[in-house]
């Protein structure tokens, strides 16, 4: 078989469902290249762009999807993605991600400061992280 499906799931429902023919993810154990046949494998995922090339003879042979953490389960040519969210290149509103991304810093900043000490840390960086992923996606836009 020279391609595999490529499901992705969020609590908003199926984001993403393609035949491909090859996917970068990053895991928590590093980058994972996916071509077709892949041994099983379960593995959580870093928040992070993951890239498809897709098995179709369109303009357009990569998709770029800024997934928000969650879990990778390879089983039977069959890629699933579950995540709390993921958007395609198209579906990101930028100016949202500057705002998410100016609001996180800025707590981040006052957390430094220690100016509010009702901030937690962990969960600004987190969100951070999230918007500079999805401006990432973004850029890659052609
Ligand atoms: P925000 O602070 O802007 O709400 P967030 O990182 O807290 O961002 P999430 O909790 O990850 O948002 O996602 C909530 C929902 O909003 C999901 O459906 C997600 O796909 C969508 N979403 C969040 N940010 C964006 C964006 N910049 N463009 C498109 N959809 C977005």
């Amino acid at each position: 078989m020279s391609s595999f499906v490529v499901n992705i799931v969020t609590p908003d429902g199926i984001i993403f469902d393609h035949h491909a023919k090859f996917l970068v993810a990053n895991t928590v154990a590093g980058s994972l290249g996916i071509l077709p046949n892949h041994a099983p494998l379960i593995s959580p995922l870093q928040i992070d762009a993951v890239r498809i090339d897709l098995d179709e003879e369109d303009n357009k042979n990569s998709e770029w999807v800024a997934v928000n953490g969650g879990i990778i389960e390879i089983r039977d040519n069959v890629v699933s993605i579950i995540a709390n969210s993921a958007e395609t290149e198209e579906n990101i509103d930028v100016s949202r991600a500057k705002y998410a991304k100016q609001r996180a810093e800025e707590k981040i900043e006052l957390a430094r400061q220690k100016q509010d000490e009702t901030i937690d840390m962990d969960r600004a960086e987190i969100a951070l992280h999230r918007a500079i992923n999805r401006l990432n996606v973004a850029n890659k836009r052609r």
